[in-house]
C-alpha cells in the first residue's frame, strides 16, 4: 500500500515513481539492462528476427476509469501486444510502457495497473524493460510496445494464403463480445465471458506451433472481429474465403446467452471482436498433428478460394456473400 505521502503521483515524483516500478519489474534471460538506464539492452538470438509491435489505449476512447478495473487493464494492455507477436509465430521478450498520466491520478490505481501488467509479463515470460512517464493535462494514455523474436524461416505473415488452403481458428470467439454486452447492459453472464473480455489470453504457444508447421501459409490475431480480420488475410493474399457457419463451435453457454438476448450466435462469433484468437490457413485440410493436449485445439471453419470476397457456405450447398463489413446485412 502507498504511504500517506505517496497518495498521488505529484507527491511521489517522477524518480520515486520509476524506483517504485523498477523494484519488481519482471526480467528475461536475454535482457542485459532494463529499467534505470537511458535505453535497455537486449541480446539477440542467432538466426532470429526481431518482431516489434505497439498499441495505445486512451482513456474514454478505449476504456473508462469508472468501469475498468486497473489490474485487468494492465493485463489486457500487455496481452493484446503479446497476441500480435503470437500471430507472427513469435515469442515475446520484452515490453515497454509509455504512460501519460494526469497529475492527480492515485498511486493505488497505478499500482494495480502494474500488478496486472507484471502478472501478465510473468505468466508469459516477458521482461518489463523500460518506458516513459509524462504528465497529461487530462486523460490517461498508455502505449505498450513489445519486442519479440522468431526464427527467420518461421515468421508467418498475412499474405501467404492460397486457393484450396483450409481456414482455421484457435481460441475463444464471441465470448469477449458477449462479456462486453453483459457489462454494458448489466446482464448476467458466465464468468468465462467476463474473463474473455477483461483478461484475454494471447495464444503464444499455439501460434508458435502453427508457424512451425510447413503447411501453415498465413496467420493473424482476431482483434476487430473474425470477418474483418479475415478480409485482411484475403486482401493481402489476393484471395477470397468461404466460411462454413455449421463448423463453428458454439459453446452451449454462448448459445443460451444469445437466445436470451435475441443475438445471433454466428454473428456474435464472426463479428464480435477483441477475441485475440488466432486465424490461420493451412495447405490441405488435415489438422495439425500431433497437437499438444494442453494447447487449445484449432477448429477448421472454411477454406480459401480464388474469387475475392467473403462468402458463407451452408450445409445445403448454398453460397451467400456476407454483407458489407460492418454487417448490418449479416448473411
Ligand atoms: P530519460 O530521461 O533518460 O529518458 P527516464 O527518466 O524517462 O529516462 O526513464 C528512466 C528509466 O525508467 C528508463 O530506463 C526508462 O525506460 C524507465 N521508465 C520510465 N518510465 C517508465 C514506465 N512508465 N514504465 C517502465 N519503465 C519506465
Ligand atoms: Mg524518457
Amino acid at each position: 500500500m502507498p504511504s500517506k505521502k505517496e497518495k498521488d503521483l505529484r507527491s511521489l515524483g517522477e524518480f520515486g515513481w520509476i524506483r517504485r516500478i523498477a523494484k519488481d519489474a519482471p526480467s528475461h534471460p536475454q535482457l542485459e539492462t532494463g529499467i534505470g538506464d537511458d535505453a535497455s539492452v537486449l541480446r539477440p538470438k542467432a538466426g532470429q528476427r526481431w518482431l516489434v509491435t505497439t498499441d495505445t489505449l486512451v482513456e474514454d476512447v478505449h476504456f473508462r476509469q469508472a468501469t475498468t478495473n486497473a489490474e485487468d487493464l494492465g493485463w489486457k494492455a500487455l496481452a493484446v501486444n503479446l497476441s500480435d507477436i503470437a500471430a507472427m509465430g513469435g515469442e515475446p521478450l520484452a515490453a515497454f510502457l509509455s504512460l501519460s498520466l494526469p497529475g492527480g491520478l492515485s498511486v493505488a490505481w497505478l499500482d494495480s495497473f502494474y500488478k496486472g501488467l507484471y502478472n501478465g509479463a510473468r505468466t508469459f515470460n516477458v521482461a518489463v524493460a523500460g518506458g516513459d512517464t509524462t504528465r497529461s493535462p487530462k486523460s490517461l494514455v498508455m502505449t505498450v510496445t513489445v519486442v519479440g523474436q522468431a526464427e527467420t524461416s518461421r515468421i508467418l505473415r498475412r499474405d501467404g494464403a492460397r486457393p484450396g488452403d483450409s481456414l482455421w481458428t484457435c481460441g475463444d470467439l464471441g465470448l469477449s463480445r458477449a462479456g462486453l454486452l453483459a457489462l454494458e447492459n448489466g446482464w448476467r453472464a458466465p464468468q468465462t465471458f467476463l474473463q474473455a473480455h477483461r483478461r484475454p489470453v494471447p495464444r503464444i504457444t499455439e501460434g508458435r506451433r502453427i508457424a512451425r508447421s510447413k503447411r501453415s501459409t498465413a496467420m493473424l490475431d482476431v482483434s476487430d472481429g473474425l470477418l474483418g480480420d479475415l478480409l485482411h488475410i484475403c486482401t493481402s493474399s489476393g484471395v477470397g474465403a468461404l466460411i462454413e457457419p455449421a463448423r463453428l463451435s458454439i459453446p452451449p453457454e454462448l448459445a443460451s446467452f444469445c437466445r436470451k438476448h435475441a443475438l445471433d450466435p454466428v454473428e456474435t462469433i464472426l463479428t464480435g471482436g477483441e477475441d485475440y484468437a488466432l486465424l490461420f490457413t493451412l495447405r490441405g485440410a488435415k489438422p495439425l498433428a500431433p497437437w499438444p493436449k494442453d494447447l487449445r485445439p484449432p477448429v477448421r471453419i472454411g477454406f480459401i478460394v480464388p474469387e475475392p470476397g467473403l462468402h458463407r457456405l451452408d450445409p445445403d450447398g448454398s453460397v451467400t456473400p456476407f454483407g458489407r463489413i460492418g454487417f448490418d446485412h449479416f448473411g
